[in-house]
């Protein structure tokens, strides 16, 4: 038997209707911050993310599905590990920065990593992202950490924690990632093999380590809040001061430096213990060289990236949700034409209807209707043939009535509108 693949997961129907909630709040909420859906490929060229990304990260080093297209000129392809290169790319390619006034987008789909899998972490997973583009006040920043929140709410999460950083830009930072390798190096022999590399290749990338034995050097090293330039200390300082006035609690994390190379200044998390191990419902940040970096104008960028799986394991499951609002039950042959032309007349009036289309005798089909949750299932003998009227039987108050055929939608549909007002 030819089964899924390992790191792959099926969204059974019994579970969509959580996907469904966490869609349509995001559709809904983000309009009301400016939003609007971009959608691209699922495939892009490998160059965009090796450049976008950065060379060094573990999604790139590592857990990126390429393969070579079947071309002559042997062009690689990479599944997206990650939306914001592909959304960079659409607009640097579409000019979107010149004819949008406020350049605010937002994607969902299917991403693609190469991990160990296990709860919470998949090969193909889905993110919800958000993006803004040519921002560069820090409210803005604030803005888009309050639409996370909100719409974690918005979701039913009741509880989850905001971590916040800066890492400074490209004026700052590299000077403290001279400060950090030297600080590293004195410790090369009791790190880790990965902190070890990681020293020489990407010092930042050691501040993540989650390895036990190296957290009391990690805890000891300098921090980037005192490597700080003036103007990104100053773009801190208003971050927290907007987020106070706004009352959005938070911690601060020195260590949160994020897995890609691209990001300046504010970064973010937000995290929920009821996780467990992959604690991290969503993280962004700010990428002001990144539109430029990959062939573009100078635009400064801020987007964060949800973790949709994470999001649907921590909200309420919701109730499950009957399947049809009406069955019809058919015992004779020749009333099931009866039901093939009603069925398309309730179905317009906005009535959910089943048929039984392999029609097996009143108890079975009672009870596939009981299952399936109908409200109402209208029966057709041969009495009711006779008399052209179905018997409609209530299913919560056991009531029955014999309706016309000809006022079946319009009863039924009457019916339902009663109740849900009631
Ligand atoms: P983690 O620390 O858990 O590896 P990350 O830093 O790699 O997360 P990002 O690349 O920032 O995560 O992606 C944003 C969000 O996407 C994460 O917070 C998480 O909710 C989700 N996510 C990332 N990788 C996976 C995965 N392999 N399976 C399921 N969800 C994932
Ligand atoms: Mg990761």
């Amino acid at each position: 038997m030819i089964k899924s693949i390992k790191g792959t997961r099926d969204i059974l129907p019994d579970e969509v209707g959580a996907w469904h909630r966490v869609e349509q709040a995001a559709h809904q909420l983000f309009s009301r911050y400016g939003y609007r859906e971009i959608r691209t490929p699922i495939f892009e060229e490998t160059q965009l993310f090796a450049r976008g990304i950065g060379a060094d990260t573990d999604i790139v080093a590592k857990e990126m599905y390429t393969f070579p297209d079947r071309d002559e000129e042997k062009t690689s392809l990479t599944l997206r590990p990650e939306a914001t290169a592909g959304i960079v790319r659409a607009v640097i390619e579409h000019n979107l920065y010149q004819t949008d006034p406020a350049l605010k987008v937002y994607a969902l789909g299917p991403m693609f990593r190469r991990e160990r899998p296990q709860k919470g972490r998949y090969r193909q997973f889905h993110q919800v992202d958000v993006e803004a583009f040519g921002m560069e006040r820090p409210s803005i920043d604030v803005e888009i950490i309050q639409l996370a929140l909100d719409y974690l709410r918005a979701c039913g999460l009741t509880e989850s924690q905001l971590i916040l950083n800066s890492v400074g830009d490209a004026k700052c930072r590299p000077a403290y990632v001279e400060t950090l390798r030297s600080a590293l190096r004195a410790h090369k022999d009791r790190l880790c093999a990965d902190c070890q590399r990681r020293t020489e290749t990407n010092p930042l990338r050691v501040l993540d380590c989650k390895v036990p034995e190296d957290q009391a050097i990690i805890e000891s090293l300098p921090k980037i809040s005192d490597h700080l330039c003036a103007e990104c200390r100053d773009h801190f300082a208003e971050v927290r001061r907007e987020l106070g006035l706004l009352e959005i609690p938070y911690e601060l994390s020195h260590r949160l430096v994020r897995g890609l190379d691209y990001y300046t200044r504010t970064t973010f998390e937000v995290t929920s213990a009821a996780l467990g191990a992959q604690n991290s419902v969503l993280g962004g940040g700010r990428y002001d060289g990144l539109v430029r970096d990959l062939g573009g104008p100078d635009l400064s960028g801020i987007g964060f990236a949800l973790g949709m799986e994470r999001l649907v394991m921590l909200i309420p499951p919701g109730p499950q949700e009957s399947r049809c609002d009406a069955f019809l039950a058919v015992l004779v042959p020749r009333a099931f034409d009866r039901a093939l032309l009603i069925q398309h007349d309730l179905r317009e009036a906005g009535v959910r209807v089943l048929v039984d289309h392999e029609a097996r005798g009143l108890k079975s089909q009672m009870k596939k209707a009981d299952k399936l949750g109908a409200r109402y299932v209208a029966i057709m003998g041969e009495d009711e043939l006779a008399d052209d009227v179905w018997t409609v039987r209530d299913m919560t108050t056991s009531t029955q009535e014999r309706v016309s055929d000809v006022k079946l939608a319009e009863y039924i549909e009457e019916k339902m509108r009663g109740r849900d007002a009631g």
